[in-house]
């Protein structure tokens, strides 16, 4: 069983930072022991980070969310709390910085780290409604016969009716949803 988790943009301007929220700071604990509980039974770990440059604003996504956050190198760019340690190149860990939600290349990332195609990967993190669900786009487009599970209360979105609708959607591709 070769299994992945991926958290995605758990970086302090999502949790505690520019875009932080509530819902995003109580998951810390819980995703740390998940990302163990992985690593101990021999899964993968895949931490993608937001990444952005200084011109953010005058970017696609800037001017939809004109709210500079993850600005490669500034403090809110790095993984929040505890979760920090993985920026270091921990085994059986990587990191992939993307310059939007989805992260184009997450589908190569993904067979570097777990060696071809996982047979199951789980996604956490946040934003749910958006970065969360774009890149398990990207992974359910890539990987045809894996089984991915978002697992719900390891996400969070700023407001809950965003979640219930990502949870209904990704339902509604067959995704699995973890309570
Ligand atoms: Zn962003």
């Amino acid at each position: 069983m070769n299994k992945l988790l991926v958290v995605v943009d758990y970086q302090k301007d999502f949790v505690s930072g520019a875009l932080g929220f509530a819902g995003a700071q109580a998951l810390e604990q819980p995703i740390l022991l998940r990302v163990r509980k992985t690593l101990d039974e021999g899964g993968k770990v895949l931490f993608t980070r937001d990444t952005h440059t200084a011109d953010y604003l005058s970017t696609r996504e800037g001017k939809f969310l004109p709210v500079p956050h993850c600005i490669e190198g500034t403090p809110g760019w790095h993984l929040e709390g505890q979760l920090a340690a993985y920026e270091g190149g921990v085994p059986g860990t990587a990191l992939l910085d993307k310059p939007t939600f989805g992260a184009a290349n997450i589908a190569d990332a993904v067979r570097g780290l777990c060696g071809g195609e996982p047979d199951e990967i789980e996604l956490c993190g946040v934003v749910t409604s958006i970065c969360v669900v774009s890149n398990a786009v990207l992974l359910h487009s890539s990987f045809l016969n894996a089984r991915i599970t978002l697992l719900a209360s390891l996400s969070a979105a700023p407001d809950p009716a965003d979640q219930a609708a990502a949870e209904r959607l990704l339902r509604g591709m067959g995704y699995g949803i973890e309570p």
